[in-house]
């Protein structure tokens, strides 16, 4: 079997193209264009890279944005206070404030000091409470990708059989939620679950979302399973990626002349022969979760600028 690969990219462009639609029927109805301020503190080099590749998305569908950028020796103090004038600021549509923080600050002050009309990632409680109660919400932008690739693929969620692998905060424990809303029955494992193989080995979804590259052994895939793989790993060691790829791949080739790879939790040539479904990394769930993030800006100023009863459901 060699899996049929998910194109993250194809779907994200079709989400952004309808974000871009919703950006222009707002500036005809309301007279306003949504705007985007990612705060960044440090200069941790892959969040600058995040922060950069969101600001570009930004512009092609329309979306004002804007870098708030502070140093890593930045007090709590002082990225609250910022946080509360970007709250202020009747020109800001959505904030986000991207994770880690550098070591010494404490994001969860951070989160709840966000205006949960401004939350565009989800994260803030009264959202994610929301999000839990089925109560119009921002849901976080990775999980609603997931959601996004598995709908616009056709593949059903009701009734399947869904494993997650990892329970953080912004992938794994929010997806669990989003796939039952959809009637899935899910199972969520983590670093303590013993035996890992023989409930992944159950899963018609199988979603990799732990931070380990190429974790997921083909034996531990279901035959036919769709695999959606959230990982993102850099991986530097180009012997292990020669190990992974194989040696005369293009995939090694390509790391060679980058000095690295990205690789996802899920180990990429096994699953291609065990799997049905498989979503590649890069170009697979990354590119949602920015398309994800632009939906939730345009929501959020639809919401601020022309505000609607509230929706249920
Ligand atoms: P995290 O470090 O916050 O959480 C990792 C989770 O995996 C934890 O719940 C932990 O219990 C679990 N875990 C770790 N090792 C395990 C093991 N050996 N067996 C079972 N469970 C294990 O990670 P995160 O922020 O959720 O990110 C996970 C991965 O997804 C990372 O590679 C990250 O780069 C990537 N990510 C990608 C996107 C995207 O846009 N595609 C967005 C967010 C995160």
């Amino acid at each position: 079997m060699s899996a049929n690969l998910l194109d993250g990219k194809a779907v994200a462009r079709a989400i952004r193209g309808e974000v871009a639609l919703g950006v222009e029927a707002l500036r005809r109805r309301a007279a306003a264009t949504p705007k985007l301020v990612a705060v960044l503190v440090g200069d941790d080099p892959a969040s600058a890279v995040y922060v950069r590749n969101k600001i570009a998305a930004c512009a092609e569908v329309g979306i004002r944005s804007e870098e708030a950028r502070l140093p890593a020796s930045a007090t709590q103090q002082q990225v609250q206070s910022l946080v509360a004038r970007l709250n202020a600021d009747p020109d800001v549509d959505g904030i986000l404030v991207q994770l880690p923080l550098p070591s010494g600050l404490d994001r969860i002050p951070v989160l709840l000091s966000i205006d949960p009309l401004k939350d565009v990632d989800g994260l803030h409680p009264t959202n994610a409470g929301r999000t839990m109660m089925r109560v119009d919400a921002p849901a976080p932008c990775t999980p609603a990708g997931v959601i996004e690739i598995l709908d616009r693929s056709g593949l059903p969620i009701a009734g399947q059989r869904a494993v997650i692998i990892g329970r953080s905060e912004i992938v794994g424990r929010p997806l669990s939620i989003l796939l039952l809303h959809r009637d899935a029955t899910v199972t969520v494992c983590h670093s303590k679950t013993p035996d890992l193989a023989s409930v992944t080995r159950q899963a018609d979804i199988l979603i990799a979302a732990m931070g380990r590259p190429a974790f997921v052994r083909g034996e531990q895939i279901r035959p036919g399973a769709v695999v959606i793989d959230v990982g993102i790993n850099r991986v530097d060691d180009l012997e292990r990626v020669a190990e992974i790829f194989g040696p005369g791949s293009p995939r090694l080739q390509a790391a060679r002349e980058r000095g690295y790879a990205l690789i996802g939790d899920v180990h990429p040539v096994e699953a291609a022969q065990r799997a049905a479904y498989l979503t590649p990394v890069p170009g697979g769930i990354g590119p949602l979760t920015i398309a994800c993030l632009l939906r939730n800006t345009l929501r959020a100023a639809e919401k601020r600028r022309t505000p609607a009863p509230l929706r249920t459901g």
